[in-house]
Parts: structure tokens; sequence; C-alpha cells
């Protein structure tokens, strides 16, 4: 099977922040059945997603890989990192940048601040600032601390506002980045490249054709989309699967306790596999499985029913 002729692939794209938790094995299991469901030519890879350094572990990919072994979730190709690709990441910079699609900030948070409370927009203390745009057309003297992608030039020269997409699980959605977003970082000055720029090139490189990952991430997708469009790429399908929720009702991530799910024994991996496989609404099996390999193989056709149907 392919989407305009590309093989089908996907991927699952973990941070070596710390060691898998139940929220990240449920993405991984929906991104493995969805490439599954699609066949035995699909590819499923897993890429470890350490462009933002300073959060990273030392060891922690190879802890994260060690976890997917242990519940048979085998990618078919070898992993990437990251930070072994960034001249690609480098050349689709520079690729924004001579078409006047990139150009640098020397805003600080404070400056940003200042600028909307001038503009009378005040923002919920932890919300997303929306980008005022004061230096796109120049830095005024200050030193540069970030590359910022020229959205809402490009998003209203490409008729993309608001940028329209249907999500395989939430149906149509639509954002207009330039009005909730504003321009957006696509490198910081002390080298880290942002998710959105690595995510959006390797994805293209890697010749993605299915996004599935968690609904938390649901709200990058927007920029995404106009990232791929500026740099000429094939948007790839979307699918935000469910996510597990803390005690709190947050997302459930490292910051809030999430505990790493245990693989110490093939009979602890098949109840964490079970555990997320009941997140992502699959049913129960007649025959119990024995075995994560043979759970995983019983799970291909109720993930295609669900989330596969003929269009
Ligand atoms: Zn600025």
């Amino acid at each position: 099977m392919s989407i305009a002729g590309r093989s089908i692939a996907g991927r699952f794209a973990p941070s070596p922040t710390g060691p898998l938790h139940r929220g990240s094995l449920v993405a991984a299991l929906a991104s493995w059945l969805d490439v599954r469901s699609h066949g035995p030519e699909a590819r499923w890879l897993v890429r470890i997603e350490d462009a933002d350094t300073e959060r990273c572990l030392p060891g922690m990919s190879e802890v994260i890989l060690a976890q997917l072994a242990a519940c048979a979730l085998i990618p078919d190709e070898a992993p990437v990192w990251q930070t072994q690709r960034t001249g690609f990441y480098e050349r689709a910079l520079e690729q924004l940048q001579s078409r006047q699609l990139a150009y640098p900030c020397g805003c600080t948070r404070k400056d940003i601040d200042e600028a909307l409370a001038r503009a009378g927009v005040s923002h919920a203390r932890h919300a997303e600032r929306v980008y005022p745009g004061t230096c796109r057309h120049g830095l005024n003297g200050k030193p540069a601390r970030a590359w910022r992608f020229a959205a809402e030039k490009f998003a209203a020269a490409s008729g993309l506002t608001p940028v329209r997409w249907t999500d395989r699980r939430l149906g149509p959605q639509s954002q207009d980045v330039a009005r909730d977003v504003g321009d957006f970082v696509l490198r910081r000055a002390d080298g880290p490249w942002t998710y959105q720029l690595a995510v959006v090139v390797d994805d293209a490189l890697q010749g993605i054709t299915d996004v599935v990952r968690g609904e938390d991430l649901a709200d990058n997708t927007a920029r995404q989309i106009l990232l791929q469009r500026a740099l000429g790429f094939d948007t790839p399908r979307y699918l935000h699967a469910p996510v597990v929720l803390a005690p709190d009702g947050q997302k459930l991530s490292k910051q809030n306790g999430a505990t790493p799910i245990d693989t110490s024994t093939p009979a602890a991996a098949l109840r964490e596999l079970e555990a997320a496989a009941r997140v992502l609404g699959l049913p129960a099996a007649a025959t119990p499985a024995t075995n994560a390999s043979d759970a995983l193989t019983a799970w291909v056709a109720p993930w295609r029913d669900l989330y596969n149907p003929a269009p």
C-alpha cells in the first residue's frame, strides 16, 4: 500500500530524557500497530529526538531501545539520532533564509512580554507567547538570539490562514498559526535546533507517510504543515492517539512522576503492553496471548478496524 506512490512508513520518536513510561509506550504501540496494519512492506522506524540536547540524559536512548525490544517493538531499520542529522537541519534553514522565510531575532522573553504589553495583549502566565514580530525588519543593533520562521508572511502568501488538516482520529482540524503562535523559533543562537524544524525535516527525509503520536502533540501539527509547505515537502497523514493522564488529570510525563514501564520479565512486559492496548481502545483477545510478540500480532486486525476504516 502507498500514499501517492510512496511506501508506507511510520515512526516512534522518543526523547532520551528518561525511560519509557506508560504514556510513551502507548505512542510506541500505536505507531507500530499502524505500520503493521498496512502490511509487511510498511516500515516502522525509531528516531531518537535528542536535538534539544540540554534535557537529554547520557545512555538513556539505549535504555529506551532495550525497553522497546523487551516489548517486541523492533524497528525495521537501525535507529537514527537527531544529533547526527544536524547537516540536514542546516540545509533546511539555509533554504528558508535564502527565500527570506527565516530571520534572526534578538528578543529576550522580557522583550516579548513588553512588546505584547505595549500592543495591549495580555497572556496567561504560563501560556505560549505569540511572537509580536519585533525583529521581522531587522535586529536594531541587538545580538541575534534565535532564527525564526516567517510563518505569518508564508501563511498569508500561501493562503494557509488557517492551516486545515484532517486527523485520522480527531477529524477536521484547523489553526491560524500567525494568530495563535506567531513566527516561531527554528534554531536558538546557542546551537540547539527546535523540535519543529527537526521533526519536519526528519519525517520528510525518512519518507514518513503516517505520523502516529500522542494527542498532546496535536497542536504542533499546523506549524509543521506550514514548514513542510515552505520546504517543498509532502504532508504526512496524522493520527493523534489517546494519551495517558496522571492522577492530577495532567498529561503523564517524567515531570509529574510517571514511573518507567516494567520490562524486567517477559510477563511484566506483556502486562505493560496490555495496559497500553486498553488506552488505545483495543479489545482484549479471546485467547490471552502468552508473549509480547503474539499479543502485538493479535492487535493488528482490531487496530485496522478502529483506526483504518476503508476510504
Ligand atoms: Zn525578536
